[in-house]
């Protein structure tokens, strides 16, 4: 029998395995994309069993197989990775952390949230925004003589495919649509709208999707500008704009569907990129200490979204492909949490492979990228030092608060 839910109902089922914090913070946070049936999934404290909170109207059977199949892909993700620190920060203010600083910046009037995961931001928002990116930049012109560029918000579908997006990252991707090019569908679609108070959306067979797609990673842009050239140790850095389908999980600054991230990548033989990579880290250090912040740079195991096999994340750790920076913030629920402000990749020949870009020696390039999420920097820092400006380093607040 199917039975239907007719009210909220909690089902408690058994992981696989037991998992580790990280794991169960992934299991928790990727559960909005498993089914409409499921309002979110919480591993209990036990690390061995989750409860899945099922939707009125859902039909159990369905829900209930597509989250088994969810929990059995993603706790086999594996736990117990042991974390290097390479690089971490200590802050001199001693004040406490600030609790609602999303709050705070909308009441300010430094910032307003739409809603829907994008937010506009002005005065001390916006300064200290630019302070960061043009500091980093400027560090970056400096130590990797990087070129500046700007690339387009929208990707084709066709580069993000080649860039394994698809592959690893299915539920973020936004593809973006129009009316198709009919007389009667486009006279339809502006009669809903003349004299309607919402707005009317077309029906979907009245919508192409044409493979354009929002561009979910900063650096994707950039590998289809080299195919076919031969690149032999150079560095390009951008401020990119950046749009992820983060679903019910979007939260003010913490998790937008559109920020923005200062770029970073480099391209060449296998010990340019590295040294590339060796060098970001004093700089990262460099910017924590400017806005007087504490701050890790350690190695990272994403979570990949659960139809990719644990495969890849034990390839990220093994090969340490993949460092963060971690800043302290406070969670939803007030308690500190390692907010993920930034990542350090190297990508191998991937890259080089898929777009055709070679080395000095003919083979496909290396290439590797830094990407520092700047909404969550000011964030950070605004959790960190609070509002008031005698808190902040003095060039800082001068330059901010002006
Ligand atoms: P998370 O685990 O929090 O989803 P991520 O692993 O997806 O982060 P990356 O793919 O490494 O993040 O992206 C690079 C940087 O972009 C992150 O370190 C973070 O600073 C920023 N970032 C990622 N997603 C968001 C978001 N939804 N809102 C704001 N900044 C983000
Ligand atoms: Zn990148
Ligand atoms: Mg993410």
């Amino acid at each position: 029998m199917n039975k239907h839910m007719t009210e909220f109902e909690e089902v408690v089922l058994e992981l696989p395995g037991e998992v580790d914090d990280e794991v169960a913070g992934d299991i928790e946070k990727e559960s909005v994309f498993v089914s409409p049936g499921i309002e979110r999934i919480r591993v209990n404290a036990d690390h061995k069993t989750a409860r899945i909170f099922v939707r009125p109207g859902a039909s159990v059977d369905d829900v209930m197989g597509k989250a088994r199949r969810y929990l059995d892909v993603m706790a086999k993700q594996l736990s117990g990775f042991e974390i290097k620190v390479f690089v971490e920060t200590r802050r001199r203010d001693r004040g406490p952390y600030q609790a609602d600083v999303n709050e705070g910046l909308v009441q300010r009037g430094w910032m307003h949230d739409y809603g829907k995961g994008q937010v506009a931001y002005s005065g001390p928002v916006l300064r200290l925004v630019k302070l960061i990116n043009d500091r980093a930049g400027e560090l970056y012109g400096k130590a990797f003589d990087a070129k500046d560029g700007h690339f387009p918000a929208m990707i084709d579908a066709d580069t993000l495919h080649k860039c394994g997006y698809f592959d690893s990252h299915p539920n973020a991707v936004t593809f973006v649509g129009n009316i198709i090019e009919d007389i009667d569908a486009l006279e339809e679609f502006r009669l809903a709208n003349s004299c309607s108070e919402g707005a009317h959306m077309p029906p979907h067979d009245h919508v192409h999707i044409d493979g354009m797609c929002l561009n979910p990673a900063a650096c994707f842009p950039c590998y289809p500008t080299l195919t076919g050239r031969t690149v032999d140790g150079e560095a390009y850095s951008w401020l990119g704009r950046v749009f992820r389908y983060e679903s019910r999980n979007i939260r003010g600054l913490d998790r937008l569907y559109e920020f923005n991230v200062r770029e970073l990548v480099f391209v060449g033989s296998e010990d340019y990129v590295r040294a590339c990579r060796a060098k970001a880290l004093p700089i990262v250090e460099e910017l924590a200490a400017m806005v007087d912040i504490d701050c890790k740079v350690q190695t990272a195991t994403d979570p990949f979204f659960a139809t990719v096999s644990a495969a890849k994340k034990f390839w990220q750790a093994a090969q340490e492909v993949k460092n963060e920076i971690k800043i302290p913030a406070l969670g939803a629920d007030g308690e500190v949490k390692q907010l993920a402000c930034g990542s350090i990749n190297l990508h191998g020949n991937f890259f080089g492979k898929r777009f055709d870009i070679k080395g000095s020696d003919g083979e496909p390039a290396q290439t590797g990228c830094v990407g520092l999420g700047i909404e969550r920097w000011v964030l950070a820092c605004f959790t960190q030092h609070g509002f008031e400006p005698s808190r902040w380093p003095k060039d800082v607040a001068a330059k901010i608060f002006a």
